[in-house]
């Protein structure tokens, strides 16, 4: 994620020939909640002085207030210097906005240990919380640095939980964008007075601050079958105090409509907290529909052996290994069969008829899916599909006049096309 983006060299990767499809048309009218992350403000070391950070704070507020924007400011404490850092705060608030908590450091929590990451949301919390009590504010949101929710189960519900008992509630962000990645290059070329330099990041700025609205916008709406309200995410910086006015007004054009904190989180599909567990953050959406997808990978793993259950119980060995794929490898006390064909000859070897065959019975004990992260060519993290799965299941076999049979067996499927195949089997 900490790169500059390559702006738009790569954009027609963004519809590869194997998914190709129509560009998303976005209909309706859209609730857009417009959070602000990093304040006081972002790449604080490209902004060394009271007066360049207040420059750009008043820019920004000045654009939020033209197009009657109610904001939230996301704060990492942190970069809260001093006295000037928070009146830049107070010119938050009195502008109208709510500010959330953004933790203190910044963290990054899947390579941070998960008591110390807590403990640094809580400084964070702490330390806005006493500025909005003296100010008769109450604190009532939260953002994860880098979006970054949980790489395990239990951190994830770590978190859920603490956020819980504390009052704050996470803001989920719809439209994920690299807009922080246009800052460096647009200070440097505003610092160099490189005009060319500045209108060409301009013109890419909102190339692909519009596209990444219009593709999460058509996500959502996909997803739940209607027009979903929206959380923009853009960073408090130079460059968006230059270019929301055009973003703003030409977003009002596209059917968005800005709308407060409470419109947009009472809504059902921003109030869901999908199960994503993972190593990088992104869109709301990309978590759901990756939640969904890890479902019906299960469904589709737990019902292949499901039919090859009932296939061995009818004796029909051939459409049991149909559920191997062709370069299958089973791994037996005997050593290993490599080949579908291969497989099926040595089931039918060692089970010449209904009678030896019994009654198998397949239970699932775990099944892992296996996918990673992609990166798009605008920068962003998004899950990849689920393509693979592992799974441990117990199997038993009831044949007449012996005593049961049972054992485990590790599978790894493949995801071969729209099919689930199995590519190895450890029997045991
Ligand atoms: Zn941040």
């Amino acid at each position: 994620m900490r790169r500059t983006l390559p702006y738009l060299a790569g954009l027609a990767l963004l519809a590869p020939a194997a998914t190709a499809q129509d560009f998303p048309t976005v209909r309706g009218e859209h609730p857009l909640l417009v959070t602000v992350d990093d304040l006081p403000i972002a790449s604080r070391r490209l902004h060394d002085t009271d007066a360049a950070r207040e420059k750009v704070t008043r820019d920004l507020l000045a654009v939020l207030h033209k197009h009657a924007v109610p904001a939230i400011g996301f704060v990492t404490w942190r970069n809260v210097g001093g006295p000037a850092d928070v009146k830049l705060l107070d010119l938050w608030l009195e502008a109208g906005h709510e500010l959330g908590n953004h933790s203190f450091g910044h963290l990054d929590y899947p390579t941070t240990d998960t008591e110390a990451y807590v403990a640094d949301v809580e400084k964070g919390r702490a330390e806005l919380q006493r500025f909005l009590t003296a100010r008769g504010r109450q604190l009532r949101f939260f953002r994860f640095p880098y979006l970054r929710e949980g790489d395990t189960p239990a951190r994830l519900a770590r978190m859920r939980a603490w956020l819980r008992e504390t009052g704050q509630r996470n803001v989920p962000v719809t439209i994920d964008t690299q807009d922080w990645s246009f800052e460096t290059p647009w200070v440097k070329a505003a610092g160099a007075a490189d005009t060319t330099a500045l209108n060409r990041l301009a013109e890419d700025y909102q190339h692909a601050l519009r596209l990444e609205t219009l593709l999460h916008t058509a996500d959502g709406d996909a997803l739940f079958e209607r027009p979903t309200p929206q959380v923009l995410l853009v960073h408090a910086n130079a460059v968006g105090a230059a270019q929301w006015d055009a973003l703003f007004g030409w977003m009002k054009t596209r059917g968005f409509r800005f709308v407060s904190a409470d419109e947009v989180m009472a809504d059902a599909a921003i109030g869901e907290t999908p199960e994503f567990v993972g190593r990088y953050g992104g869109s709301h959406w990309g978590r759901i529909r990756h939640v969904r997808r890890q479902a019906k990978a299960r469904e589709d793993v737990a019902a292949l052996l499901a039919g090859q259950a009932a296939d061995w119980n009818r004796g029909d060995l051939e459409a049991f290994c149909r559920a191997y794929a062709d370069d299958a490898a089973f791994v037996g006390k005997d050593g290993v069969t490599r080949g579908r064909a291969e497989v099926l000859a040595r089931y039918r070897r060692r089970y010449p008829d209904t009678n030896t065959m019994g009654t198998l019975r397949l239970e699932i004990d775990e099944v892992r899916d296996l996918w990673g992260p992609e990166i798009t060519p605008l920068g962003g993290a998004v899950p990849g599909a689920v393509h693979g799965a592992s799974v441990v299941a117990r199997w038993s076999l009831k044949r007449e006049g012996q005593p049961e049979a049972s054992g485990h067996t590790l599978l790894v499927l493949e995801r071969r096309g729209r099919d689930w195949r199995i590519v190895h089997d450890a029997s045991l």
